[in-house]
Formats: structure tokens, C-alpha cells, sequence
């Protein structure tokens, strides 16, 4: 299949002083516990109270985000989508089940789509514009899933990270927003940010660099991307926001213990500090979801 990644690309424009602020809204211990045991397990209700705290958060700061939804938690917690919209947040897809684009056919990845836009609509009656691939998957052997996004109605992406990686990343691909089309489709890629270090882009969007970074090289990353002429797009998960303690079920433990304490550990490790991160990122810098930031390169 032919990929509108190779196709025609148009830089556009936004705002480098008005920022992406995105949630991939997941639940980590169903998907941790996958990863190591192949068994899906009910979403965790400590979900519901990390979002809940981000939502205050939002609140208070007077901000909205695009929430990145899986359609496994909209299935489990359809009120807590339903008041994610009421808030006035944007509601868009991360796949049906979080598998990485890499895990799927073709056809299956359709079927991903088709899935979670029905599930997301029938809570919020608004079709899903916006989407992000589990783990930003888009990458060498999946330029493919491009083309299907468009032919499937999704107006914009964000999931290709502009370097070279095993699983994701497109080397040499634009660190700013650009409409792709080939043919008669189209599609706008917004790529979350990255750095350039030693002549090398790296993903600097959140993750494990927020978790670990001080806040004074967090500020300085967002400075030194809207100084390139780019908006921040930036990520995170309820979870990093969770009060209690990342832990996994005794059994996954019994089962492969050293690799469920490493995940515990990664996970954990200054996770507290993003509480306070956010924060003052909130109030040092504005933000909007993306229908907001690109609504002049969306379509009415
Ligand atoms: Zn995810």
C-alpha cells in the first residue's frame, strides 16, 4: 500500500506561543499487566481518580486538553468520557486497544479506528477528528496506517516523531505541523516535540524526560521549541498523577518478578514530582488542545 507519508507535504503555521497540551488517557496496569502476562484485565478504577485530578487541575488553571481516549477505558468508564466533554476538553482516538501499529495488519488497524470513533461518538455525538498511535508506533514498516487514518475520516495526527527508531520515528520528517495528501486524501500531522541534541532529534514531549528532568530544563525545552517557531506539543497519562503508588497484581509478580519491579521502579521513579511540573507549566505557558491551536488548517 502506498503511503501518504511519501506523498505531497505543506508546512502549516501555528502559534509557537500557544502550546498542545495532550492526556493519553490509558490505564497502566491493564496494559503493563498485558505486556507481561498476554491477559487483559479490567481497567484499574485508580484511572478514574488521576483523571479526576487532572481535570481539577485543568479546571482551576482554566485550560482545556485533548484527551487521546483508549477504547478499552471508554467502554469501562463511558461517565468519566461523557464528563471529560462536558468540561469542554476534546475527545480523540488512541486506538481501540493500544496495541502498537507494528502488532497489526492493515485491515485490523481499520478496524482499530472504525472501533473507537464509534465507541467515542456514541458518548460525545461529535466525530473523532484527532489521533495518536499507542506508544507514537508510526514508524519504519507502518507508513502504511497514514493512508488509512485519512480514508477513515481522521483529520489530523499525531504520532510521528521526527527520528530515526526501531518502532516509531521518521527520519527527516518535519518537527512542525504539516498537511500531507496524496491523491484525493489528506491529513494533517502535528508531531509531538523533540530537540535537537548533537545534530540528533530527540522525543522531548513528556514521558520519562518529564518524570526525570527538574522543571527549570523542562521550561527551557518548551522555550527552545517555541523559539524554533513551533507550538509545544506536549503528553502525559493520568497515571504519572496517580496519588498512590504504581504497583502490579501479585500474581503478574510471582509470574516474572524482575521485570514486573523494574516496571514498578521505572514507573515510579520521580513521578511524583509532576504534579508540582504541571503545574507551573500551566501557569508559566498557554495551552489549548490541538482543534483549538490548528483550527485554521482543520476543516469546517
Ligand atoms: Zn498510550
Amino acid at each position: 500500500m502506498n503511503s501518504i507519508l511519501d506523498g505531497q507535504q505543506q508546512a502549516v503555521e501555528a502559534d509557537p506561543g500557544l502550546n498542545i497540551l495532550s492526556v493519553d488517557l490509558e490505564c497502566w496496569e491493564q496494559l503493563v499487566h498485558r505486556k507481561l502476562t498476554n491477559q487483559l484485565i479490567p481497567c484499574s478504577e485508580s484511572l478514574v481518580r488521576s483523571t479526576s485530578f487532572l481535570l481539577n487541575l485543568f479546571r482551576e488553571k482554566d485550560v482545556r486538553a485533548t484527551f487521546f481516549v483508549v477504547g478499552y477505558v471508554a467502554e469501562a468508564f463511558p461517565e468519566l468520557i461523557r464528563r471529560i466533554n462536558l468540561e469542554g476538553h476534546e475527545i480523540a482516538s488512541h486506538g481501540y486497544s493500544h496495541l502498537t501499529i507494528d502488532m497489526l495488519s492493515p485491515e485490523r488497524f481499520r478496524e482499530e479506528i472504525r472501533r473507537s470513533s464509534s465507541v467515542l461518538r456514541s458518548l460525545t455525538g461529535d466525530s473523532v477528528k484527532g489521533f495518536r498511535a499507542p506508544e507514537f508506533s508510526l514508524g519504519p514498516g507502518t507508513h502504511w496506517a497514514m493512508e488509512i487514518l485519512a480514508q477513515e475520516g481522521i483529520e489530523y495526527d499525531s504520532s510521528v516523531v521526527p527520528c530515526s527508531g526501531r518502532k516509531h520515528g521518521v527520519a527527516g520528517f518535519s518537527r512542525g505541523s504539516v498537511r500531507l495528501t496524496a491523491g484525493p486524501y489528506s491529513i494533517l500531522e502535528v508531531p509531538p516535540s523533540t530537540i535537537t541534541v548533537l545534530g540528533r532529534n530527540r522525543l522531548a514531549a513528556g514521558g520519562s524526560y518529564f518524570r526525570l528532568l527538574p522543571y527549570f530544563l523542562i521550561k527551557r525545552i518548551v522555550r527552545r521549541v517555541n523559539r524554533d517557531g513551533f507550538p509545544f506539543v506536549m503528553y502525559c497519562h493520568p497515571y504519572e498523577f496517580s496519588s498512590e503508588r504504581l504497583g502490579l497484581q501479585d500474581d503478574v509478580k510471582s509470574r516474572s518478578r524482575l521485570a514486573a519491579t523494574a516496571l514498578e521502579f521505572k514507573y515510579n521513579l520521580f513521578r511524583k514530582t509532576m504534579r508540582y511540573k504541571l503545574s507551573r507549566l500551566l501557569d508559566e505557558f498557554r495551552f489549548a488542545p490541538f482543534r483549538e491551536v490548528l483550527a485554521h488548517a482543520l476543516r469546517k
